[in-house]
């Protein structure tokens, strides 16, 4: 007879881990109990024989409920206490950990079989979910996660609910906090523009029915509402894009199961994994080429975002269409967030859509879809929201002091530090208006309040770059909570939040390339083509991309052209590149055409330089005629990807190194190689070249500084480490593909980045 007293943390709380410890216990003749923690905790006290505590320990890892994570299991043997059954006892107050916000997991197959099994009492019903499934973040007011707690508060157990919920038998509802049913739970609606009910017997029927005859329709769902259209016919996603004024932008889409999937799209084992995952992401899929999709959804692009339905909502409406795929696009009015009350959406959604799907349970906090695509077979975040966040980071390294990140202007995402934890917020959007500051603030604000954070003494942390908002906001924090602001460098926060995430030691530098649109550098230039010996609290730029020219500021960035023509202008002089803008069609990039040439040549004395490999490839995209306009983040340089797939690399097209004090990758010499040879090479073929000659360049440049500074990995990250091309250029370089890290829990691009900030600021103050 032997006794273990076993504490387990993570996500262990609200996915029916009591009732499954109790199982396990009971299977394997075990006396003794299991106890809530109250924080993320979990106690259990188990007695019997040796053999039957293995079994159980081997249960305890191999069996758990899908949701739950188990970041610690400590096993202490004890003296048996002669328990004489197993008992799931009362929560206890002995708070010693801190609590996990739980993210929102998509219906579990168990659930949807019930929506689908008419003798079931939850058929058809939208709002099923159970211990392994359903929302959890969004719905909730404060922590813990407890029913009163959440916006099911409004929806008290009926009597069936409430048996289940009490019975511990009932391994997926007991004492799970989100369950409900057609008699207790939440309702759908069908509102037309103005508002008003429209009279209909199923909601969700009339919906596809609307939708299948063209309509447009917003959908209120887990973390926000969605636009939903049939994606199979142009004249409706025209109409869309229109609406939306987003000529270009490619739109998600959700497909009812993985034979939709297919039908549409070429997904590997991989992509499968993702798409199934409780996270339940849009993954980016090649297209079929016989895909019955328009080609409007995904213009210039190869690949299509595509979801599996994540509540029983959605499969419901998708069951129902006649496609059984549909566009589910984020349902915000351009520059704000995404739209969270009915009231919100029948204002900012409106001009979009012809009715409103909707429910009344209230959406707490905003969840954004997670975006992930596959590079070089690697997942990598394009957006980390719904079912990831707010999971938090664990630190190799403990806080001193609470810390505040802002993160930076494009996709941002802010963050809050304490004891041995980052926990990023949930994907927050562009900081152009009042209401996306605010939404910042409100996620900052929660997460403050849910850990009981004390900002007095706290650090507030901001990126370098003087005019953006969210330094300015930092600013006001400090100064309203007492605390110290302190500015972080794009770059190194960019290979920061991975070393963070990865669990590096301080003591640990590494070199870091980062890649990225644009970043605020030290010396007052536009960074983004960086090589660095990065540590925590320091860094050392030893080498970047050359800086070139951004004629007109801004206006380089939505016009590539505008820098192709400053290259070859500073290169072979004003009239070559007037001659050549004309021949090579350069000027077609340009709102005004030829007049506009001379106008962009008078500014280039006077402009921003940059030495972003974002710009670069750029202006290559509009010298080879891929992409001449960005309508939208990233659009030049991702279709120069995409245009280049299946291309391969062509002989004597390299790229010098100037070493100096810090090396510079001759990029202008590369875009006038360029340029000569576009007569006689295949255009693909010099996409592809650049691109992986760019990388190529980047790794041998961090393979020899590996050596100088005894360095054992190399960091790639910043928006560019997604590109495949630039990767495989960086790995063929490094050599050993062991040495090089991308970051796999975070986004590598500006999502990433409070986490950095955090990490940092813990260092330098
Ligand atoms: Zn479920
Ligand atoms: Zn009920």
């Amino acid at each position: 007879m032997k006794a273990l007293k076993i504490r387990v943390s993570g996500i262990v709380q609200g996915v029916g881990f009591r009732p499954f410890i109790y199982r396990i216990a009971v299977k394997n003749h075990l006396k003794g109990y299991v106890l809530n923690l109250g924080g993320s905790e979990v106690e259990i006290w188990v007695e019997g024989k040796s053999e039957s505590l293995k079994r159980f320990l081997y249960d305890l890892k191999n069996e758990k409920p899908p949701p739950a994570v188990l970041d610690e299991v400590d096993v202490v043997e004890v003296q048996p206490a002669g328990h004489t059954d197993f008992k799931i006892l009362k929560s206890g107050n002995i708070v010693s950990k801190y609590s996990m916000i739980p993210p929102d997991i998509g219906i579990c197959d168990h659930c949807l079989k019930e929506i689908l099994d008419s003798s079931s009492r939850w058929y058809r019903y939208p709002f099923n979910s159970c211990a392994w499934c359903g929302p959890r973040f969004t719905v909730m007011r404060k922590v813990p996660y407890d029913r009163e707690n959440t916006s099911m508060i409004e929806f008290p157990l009926c009597e069936e609910c409430s048996k289940e919920y009490h019975d511990p038998g009932n391994i997926r509802r007991y004492h799970i906090q989100g369950i409900s049913c057609p008699k207790c739970g939440p309702k759908v609606f069908l509102l037309d523009r103005s508002g008003a009910l429209v009279d209909v017997k199923d909601p969700i029927v009339e919906s596809a029915k609307i939708i299948d005859e063209g309509g447009i329709i917003a959908i209120k769902g887990l973390g926000g509402f969605h636009i939903a259209a049939l994606a199979s016919d142009d004249d409706i996603v025209f109409l869309l894009r229109k609406r939306k004024k987003r000529p270009q932008k490619p739109f998600a889409l959700m497909a009812l199961d993985l034979s939709t999937v297919r039908k549409i799209s070429s997904p590997t084992r991989s992509h499968i994994e993702l798409l199934i995952s409780p996270q339940r992401p849009i993954v980016l899929i090649p297209k079929r080429e016989d895909a019955p999709v328009s080609p409007l959804v995904a213009p210039g692009l190869s690949t299509l975002g595509i979801m599996l339905p994540y509540t029983g909502l959605h499969y419901l409406l998708l069951h129902e269409t006649k496609d059984k795929y549909l566009i589910m696009t984020s349902g915000n009015k351009k520059g704000l967030p995404i739209s969270k009350t009915i009231r919100d959406a029948l204002r900012e959604l409106k001009d979009f859509v012809d009715y409103f799907l909707v429910h009344n349970r209230e959406i707490v906090n905003r969840a954004d879809d997670s975006v992930i695509r596959l590079s070089n077979g690697e997942p990598m975040f394009l957006r980390r929201s719904r079912g990831c966040a707010p999971n938090w980071i664990k630190t190799p390294f403990k806080f001193d002091r609470v810390v505040v990140a802002m993160g930076a202007q494009i996709a941002n995402v802010g963050a809050v530090a304490f004891d041995h934890y980052i926990v990023p917020t949930q994907y927050i959007g562009d900081m152009e208006n009042y209401q996306v500051l605010k939404y910042l603030e409100e996620a900052l604000s929660f997460l403050v309040k849910s850990y009981k954070l004390d900002l007095k003494s706290a650090i507030f942390v901001s990126d370098m770059h003087p005019a953006y908002d969210t330094t300015r906001l930092a600013e006001e924090w400090a100064l309203e909570h007492g605390g110290e602001h302190v500015k972080v460098q794009h770059h190194h926060a960019h290979i920061a939040s991975v070393m963070a995430s990865l669990g590096l030691k301080p003591e640990n530098g590494v070199i870091g390339i980062a890649i990225d649109g644009v970043g605020y550098g030290a010396d007052g230039n536009i960074w983004g083509g960086e090589v660095m010996y990065v540590e925590y609290g320091k860094y050392v730029r030893l080498a970047h991309l050359e800086y070139q020219p951004m004629p007109g500021g801004d206006r380089a960035t939505r016009y590539p052209s505008r820098i192709a023509l400053g290259i070859i202008a500073e290169k072979l002089g004003n009239d070559y590149a007037v001659k050549y803008a004309r021949g090579l069609d350069l000027y077609k990039g340009l709102p005004y055409g030829n007049r506009e040439l001379r106008v962009v040549i008078s500014q280039l004395s006077n402009s921003p330089r940059t030495s972003s490999i974002g710009r670069f490839l750029d202006s290559v995209s509009a010298l080879l005629g891929v992409c001449y306009v960005r309508t939208y983040e990233g659009e030049p340089a991702m279709k120069l990807e995409d245009y280049a797939l299946g291309g391969s690399v062509l002989d004597n097209l390299t790229i010098e190194i100037n070493n100096g004090e810090e090396s510079v990758i001759l990029t202008g010499d590369l875009f006038l190689e360029v340029l000569e040879r576009m007569t006689k090479d295949s255009r693909r073929d010099l996409a592809f070249t650049v691109q992986y000659q760019l990388g190529y360049a980047l790794g041998s440049t961090a393979k020899e500084f590996l050596k100088e500074f005894n360095a054992e990995v190399v960091i790639v990250s910043g928006g560019a480490a997604v590109n495949e091309i630039i990767m495989k250029g960086i790995c063929d370089a490094v050599g050993d593909k062991k040495k090089i890290v991308r970051p796999l829990t975070l986004p590598p691009g500006d999502g990433g980045l409070s986490t950095g900030q955090a990490s940092i600021a813990n260092f330098i103050v």
